[in-house]
């Protein structure tokens, strides 16, 4: 992926890995202007911080996904950048043990960024860069936290959570390496096979259940699922690497998307936590927003674009009826 352009990052309402303390897209989208399906232009939002006069269709079309106009312009809130942080990464025996680490770092603690890579994901990523990672441990914890955070306290919670090593550091070069890591992580995954990637999240107590079942459900397919997670928010990506030649695993692989978006639903969670629907996980949609709250959506859609040209397919599934 060379380019992301910020209309797509709001029609989308990205997030990333610095999320779980400063947000996603939606924080930051203060204004915008929009071309309705009409060709009408309209500005929503202002440059103010606080502006609550009239509806809040800002929010509206932020996430869109392209269903509802066309975004031309943005104003966006900026914040000053945040001094250097310092890292924490920390090997554990099993994913579930790491889950349960994130789980009580964010009751007391607010990273900057909280991922998780289990054992075939740091397999992967050692294939790829050679770098010395530890290719026995069950899972691998990368945090960071704005300058000024207690890393010892973070650590510490590590260990009491039954962390195998745990290592920390101020110096920005060596924290870099670590997010390099991460980074390199689907890249790295999708060298071994074609890949579907998920974007599962749950409430973050249901996170430690959320990837124990995913593996056994790779048990029950019998296809491989790596997860990586966006952790601190509770947002997961399994993603499921198969032989693209071989038609039945490829069979299994999409039966193993689907039940995992069945496992995040049953958890109380979502279908995608930062990818949004698009036309490969509509059909679930009404699943998660229940038949009300679809047809609101559908309604909104009608009434924005009666004639269905915008991005038509997405979101909204044209052979069922809202
Ligand atoms: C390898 C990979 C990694 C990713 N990692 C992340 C991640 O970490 N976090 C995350 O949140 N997402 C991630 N994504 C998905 C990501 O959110 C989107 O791909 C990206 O932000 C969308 O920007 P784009 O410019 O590529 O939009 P496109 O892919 O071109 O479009 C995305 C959607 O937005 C609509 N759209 C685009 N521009 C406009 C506009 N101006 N007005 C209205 N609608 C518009 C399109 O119709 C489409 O529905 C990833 C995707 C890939 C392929």
């Amino acid at each position: 992926v060379d380019i992301c352009s910020i209309g797509g990052n709001a029609a989308t309402n990205a997030g990333g890995l610095c999320c779980v303390k400063y947000g996603v897209t939606s924080d930051y989208v203060l204004g915008m202007e929009v071309v309705l399906a009409d060709g009408s232009v309209c500005r929503l939002g202002s440059r103010l911080s606080k502006d609550v006069a009239g509806l809040s269709l800002t929010k509206l079309f932020v996430g869109s996904e392209g269903t509802l106009g066309v975004i031309t312009e943005l104003t966006l809130r900026r914040l000053p950048q945040p001094a250097v942080a310092g890292t924490v990464v920390a090997s554990f025996a099993s994913l579930e043990h790491a889950a349960r680490a994130v789980v009580a770092i964010t009751a007391t603690f607010r990273p900057t960024m909280l991922e998780l890579m289990d054992r075939a994901t740091v397999n992967a990523v050692e294939d790829r860069l050679r770098m010395g990672l530890d290719r026995s441990a069950g899972a691998l914890l990368i945090a960071q936290a704005d300058a000024g955070a207690d890393l010892e306290t973070l650590a510490g919670v590590c260990r009491a959570h039954e962390a195998t090593e745990v290592f920390h550091t101020n110096d920005p070069d060596e924290g870099d390496l670590f997010v390099h890591v991460r980074r390199s992580a689907l890249p790295a995954l999708e060298a071994q096979g074609s890949v579907l990637l998920e974007d599962v999240g749950v409430p973050m107590a249901r996170l430690p259940e959320l990837v124990e079942r995913i593996q056994a459900k790779a048990v029950d397919w019998g296809v491989t699922i790596a997860v990586i997670a966006h952790a601190g928010d509770g947002n997961t990506h399994p993603v499921i690497v198969f032989d693209p030649e071989d038609e039945a695993q490829s069979r299994r692989a999409r039966a193993a998307f689907e039940a995992v978006m069945g496992l995040a639903l049953e958890l109380g969670g979502t279908i995608t936590g930062e990818h949004g629907v698009g036309r490969l996980k509509r059909g679930w949609l009404a699943s998660q927003l229940g038949k009300a709250t679809m047809t609101l959506n559908w309604r909104i859609k009608q009434a924005l674009d009666p004639g269905n040209i915008l991005n038509p397919g997405a979101l909204f599934d044209p052979s069922v009826q809202c």
